[in-house]
């Protein structure tokens, strides 16, 4: 193995073991989709944060990756891209709050295109660099404000955001082809609500996938 294999693949704490157990933990808890359950195994969480925070890597939680941000928790990323998938492979997809880019990594080779945007350009460019370490492809991201969506490549077949608003933009609402469906945490800091908004027509159908906890979406359309 060269040593960039090495890293990817991981060793103890980082190893396909502790993988394993990983995706074993998040079958018990309800995760089905074998693609989504093989990107959680495939996916090197460990190069996504601080080296310092690598043997945790593994441990379904959210940790902190510096500007108060974080990553995300490995069942919520499952869950969340799970239910973008249930009614089929979505061409054209939007991700807002990309951050260290661990759900984009899960995510790019699931759907055709990706966009991502994401408010803080260290990030960004953290973000970025990995994903091309990944050989990911068929992304592209920009820096900006997830509140207003990304028009000019709008309609989108799914929307995934990974920060939480208090409402549903409605940009986000209006960025949705028919049949698309978006996947967004809605709340305050006290209790937050994970739900699925499906578009037929002109009509919006709502789904509780339960409660979560993101940072806020920051900002509030006009900002
Ligand atoms: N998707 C990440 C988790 C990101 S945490 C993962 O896979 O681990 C949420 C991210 O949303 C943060 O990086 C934060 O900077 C970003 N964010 C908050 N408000 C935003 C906004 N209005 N537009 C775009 N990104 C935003």
């Amino acid at each position: 193995m060269t040593t960039a294999d090495t890293r990817i693949q991981g060793i103890g704490m980082t190893s396909a073991r502790t993988r394993d157990r990983l995706v074993q933990r998040l079958r018990e808890q309800g995760i089905n989709n074998e693609a989504v359950l093989g990107q959680i195994c495939n996916v090197p969480r460990h190069l996504f944060m601080d080296e310092a925070m690598a043997s945790r890597a593994y441990e379904d939680t959210a940790l902190p990756i510096g500007h108060g941000q974080t990553i995300s928790q490995p069942y919520v990323v499952a869950l969340m891209t799970q239910a973008l998938l249930e009614d089929g492979r979505p061409e054209k997809v939007l991700e807002i709050g990309s951050g260290c880019g661990y759900q984009t990594a899960i995510l790019a080779p699931l759907v055709g295109k990706l966009y991502a945007i994401e408010r803080l350009a260290p990030l960004q460019v953290r973000a970025r660099n990995i994903l091309a370490s990944l050989n990911l492809r068929g992304i592209r991201m920009r820096v900006g404000d997830g509140w207003k969506g990304w028009a000019a490549e709008a309609p989108f077949d799914g929307i995934l955001v990974a920060a939480a608003p208090e409402v549903v933009p409605e940009a986000l609402l209006q960025q949705l082809a028919d049949g698309g469906r978006l996947i967004i945490p809605v709340g305050g800091r006290a209790s937050q609500e994970l739900i699925k908004i499906s578009r037929k027509g002109s009509a919006f159908e709502t789904q509780s996938l339960g409660a979560v906890r993101f940072v806020p979406l920051v900002g509030g359309g006009d900002s």
